[in-house]
């Protein structure tokens, strides 16, 4: 068990390192940010800062000599970095987790192995294996980049074969696998926290709905289909951590369809799905993830009260934060990102145990 007045490395200086970082403080515990980024929002309320490149190797060793441990809050850190890091302090979760969840064709792979159902799926590495792909998966589909993709980023929907090039010119002619669009009922997700001892705890999935790729709202309870679901989703996510030997919070993504529950894609760490859990649920993701990656024992997954919605504040929406103070039941989350640009998320709302007025 870290001792409090250690310092945990977070890779990654968004929100979900800012959230992060509160609740190692709660805990006693200093936090050291390192991302490449001029800007940060976590290191704006943790103790330490390294703005440096993910390949800058003095950098990171210089990093991982203030750490007693370290994590990371985005999935596109480098591999590399966490395995040099790897050779300095602990790492948690390691290294494999974010590798496969980072190339969306070993990721279903992965997953199909341990005996989840991805959408159906064919790599599509060039233009030429695009057209095969069509013939083999269909329309309407998705072709999605197999790197580098989040929020709806890298992604082109295809209604006819006949749309193919633009598709393809659409995602920058970049390796992609061509998915099968998935005729779902909801989207919903699966979080869940694996202690350093392997104990694993589940949160309450709450029903996922997306504006053009991105989480615009979270609710539970979730409809009586995801509730007859979430077991099935559950027992995947869970072989997972434990084919990983991970240790932190890691987010399932599915889709509750006709035939059960269809894996989307997952997260190496803390989700947006699961900023409800600060407010509503006994201990949230983010302290669950302090607790699991600085050895304590993790706290109680259970929900506080029914309903809860999570509702994102993204691009101009940050604007409602007055009307949002007005509703005294209302958790109000802003991120302090000083630029407002479309899609991109700048806070969120919470409601425990009451409906947005
Ligand atoms: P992703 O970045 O893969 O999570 O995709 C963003 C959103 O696009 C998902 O949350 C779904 O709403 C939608 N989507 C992605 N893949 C599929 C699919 N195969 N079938 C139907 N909808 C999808």
């Amino acid at each position: 068990m870290l001792p409090p007045g250690s310092t945990i490395g977070i890779l990654g200086g968004g929100q979900l390192g800012r959230m992060l970082g509160l609740a190692a403080a709660q805990l006693g515990y200093k936090v050291h940010v390192y991302a490449p980024d001029a800007t940060s929002v976590a290191a704006e309320v943790t103790a330490h800062h390294s703005q440096a490149a993910w390949d800058d190797e003095p950098r990171l060793a210089a990093f991982a000599a203030t750490c007693d441990v370290v994590t990371f809050e985005f999935e596109n850190v480098p591999v590399d970095t966490v395995r040099f890091l790897s050779g300095h302090v602990a790492v948690r979760p390691g290294a494999r987790g974010l590798e496969i969840a980072q190339d969306r064709l070993a990721e279903k792979s992965f997953v199909a192995g341990l005996g989840g159902r991805p959408a159906p799926f064919a790599a599509v590495p060039d233009r030429a294996a695009l057209d095969t792909a069509l013939a083999e998966i269909g329309t309407p589909a998705i072709l999605k980049t197999v790197r580098m993709g989040y929020d709806g980023k890298g992604q082109a929907r295809l209604t006819a074969a006949a749309a193919a090039d633009a598709a393809w010119d659409g995602i920058d002619r970049r390796a992609a696998v061509l998915e099968g669009f998935v005729t779902f009922d909801h989207e919903f997700s699966v979080l869940l926290v694996r202690g350093i001892d392997g104990e694993v705890r589940f949160w309450d999935s709450p029903v996922n709905v997306h504006h053009g790729g991105i989480l615009a709202t979270s609710t539970l309870p979730p409809p009586q289909a995801v509730l007859e679901q979430q077991d099935e989703a559950r027992a995947l996510m869970a072989k997972i951590a434990d084919a990983l030997d991970y240790v932190g919070v890691l987010t399932g993504e599915f889709f509750a369809t006709a035939d059960g529950p269809v894996f989307n894609e997952m997260a190496p760490r803390v989700h947006n799905s699961g900023h409800w859990t600060i407010e509503g649920a006994v201990v949230s993701q983010f302290e669950n993830h302090i607790r699991a990656v600085a050895g304590l024992p993790l706290g109680s997954t259970a929900t506080a009260a029914l309903p809860v919605v999570m509702h994102n504040l993204i691009g101009g929406g940050i604007e409602t934060v007055p009307d949002l103070l007005a509703d005294p039941a209302c958790h109000v989350h802003h991120y302090g990102k000083a630029e407002v640009r479309d899609g991109r998320k700048l806070g969120h709302a919470t409601w425990v145990g009451a409906s947005p007025a």
